[in-house]
């Protein structure tokens, strides 16, 4: 097939050729002296995406979902109250792990389409005076909707009621994205992954946790082996792992937290919201369709599910773009199943590439027999990119000192060259 492979799924995420490059090593020994510095090189370097002094960061070879198993059994124990709100099919995922490690989960029902509800997580937390709720569960970013969640909200709810629970935040599709504050929110738990804003290959679970995540591991109950965080500890403390490390992937990190250092984590951000807000005018100005996000507050710099006129299968769509056109959407998950489809706008990603997939559904739309104005989605994208100022990291000659407002990285292993 000629052509590129247009991968615009939300994840796995497209790897620059920089981290390709960065990836292709030969082996070696994770035994020797040399290594401890790669070590320490990523785990300074995920502080600074997590935005944390406090807390630790964690690598394990698995995927986000090890993650999540992770956060739970090394804190809690059978029976243990959790709080948790439905609102996609990545929150309840996370439920249904809980529900199957034993934990007694209170869910919350909401709308898919909507986020974490505040309210209600005050109102819940404020009337458990007995403080049975060991756990918050939250999904920063529900990938399968396009809905981001207020965590600094929930902290709040978490101290209008005094509550001790931990806050445990899914940023599996939000880190390196969306703004991410672990310190500040005082997160606990946050568990995120290697191919979504990290743009690497699936196979690292990404994990950070704070002190007091970590001093609940001696009374609690859950089993645990591979996941076990004191054997993480301390191996990672003289720059070793308790097993055999993915190494390239390991290489392939350090090349990613370069890349977001050199960009600016503040700059990466604000690039994700320049160019959602892009696809968002495609959606809403030039197709006249909705997201399925209900409302502003909610819609997510990473992802936009967009929905399908009554009678229009999202899956023909989906695969009259792939099969035709050589374009990867996402599809909808569960319940929005055949409702939708999604584009992924996270990671590596500029305006002429997003522009191939907002002309790519398009097409794929308008053999489906969507009645969109033939050549509004790029319209009215490229009118919103025209008009605002592009984040520096969209400028090919960058912008002259001292109009630079990243965060530059502290750590000179990482910083820009
Ligand atoms: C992708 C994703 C996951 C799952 O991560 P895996 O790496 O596939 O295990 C979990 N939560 C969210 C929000 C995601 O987007």
């Amino acid at each position: 097939m000629a052509g590129r492979n247009f991968l615009f799924v939300p994840g796995p995420t497209n790897v620059p050729e920089r981290i390709q490059r960065a990836m292709m090593v030969s082996m070696e020994d994770h035994r020797s002296p040399r290594f401890p510095q790669l070590t320490h090189t990523i785990m300074a370097g995920l502080r600074e995406v997590f935005r944390t002094q406090a807390g630790t960061p964690f690598i394990f070879p698995s995927s986000g979902t090890g993650c999540w198993e992770a956060a739970l059994t090394n804190t809690l124990s059978p029976g243990d109250k959790v709080l948790a709100a439905r609102f996609g099919q990545f929150s309840h995922l996370w439920i249904d792990m809980c529900e199957r490690l034993g934990l007694d989960v209170q869910i919350v029902e909401c709308e898919w389409g909507t986020g974490v509800p505040l309210q209600q997580y005050e109102d819940i937390l404020k009337a458990d005076t007995q403080h049975q709720i060991k756990a918050v569960l939250v999904c920063h970013n529900e990938t399968a909707t396009g809905v981001t969640s207020d965590i600094a909200g929930v902290r709040e709810a978490l101290d209008e009621a005094a509550h001790p629970a931990l806050l445990f935040v899914d940023c599996v599709s939000s880190l390196g994205c969306i703004d991410f504050r672990f310190d500040d929110w005082r997160i606990d738990m946050a568990v995120s992954g290697s191919q979504k804003g990290l743009m690497l290959p699936a196979g690292l679970g990404i994990l950070c946790a704070s002190p007091k995540a970590l001093a609940m591991y001696p009374s609690s109950k859950l089993k645990r082996a591979y996941f076990d965080l004191p054997d993480m500890i301390q191996s990672n403390a003289t720059g070793y792992f308790p097993y055999t490390p993915a190494l390239p992937l390991m290489y392939g990190l350090i090349e990613s937290l370069k890349m977001i250092s050199e960009e600016g984590l503040d700059n990466v951000i604000a690039r994700h919201h320049y160019l959602a807000e892009g696809v968002r005018a495609a959606v809403t100005q030039g197709w006249q369709l909705k997201l399925c996000a209900k409302e502003k507050r909610w819609h997510s710099d990473t992802v936009s599910a967009v929905m399908l006129p009554e009678g229009i299968a999202g899956t023909e769509v989906i695969a009259r773009a792939y099969q035709r056109y050589n374009l990867s959407l996402g599809g909808g998950l569960s319940k929005v199943a055949g409702k939708l489809f999604r584009i992924g706008h996270l990671g590596d990603m500029n305006e002429i590439h997003l522009m191939a997939a907002i002309n790519g559904a398009e097409m794929a739309m308008l053999d489906c027999g969507v009645k969109v104005q033939p050549g509004s989605g790029a319209a009215a994208a490229g009118h919103y990119w025209r008009t605002h100022e592009a984040p520096s990291g969209l400028c090919a000659v960058p912008k002259p000192q001292g109009t630079h407002s990243g965060t530059s990285s502290t750590n000179p292993a990482l910083a820009a060259s």
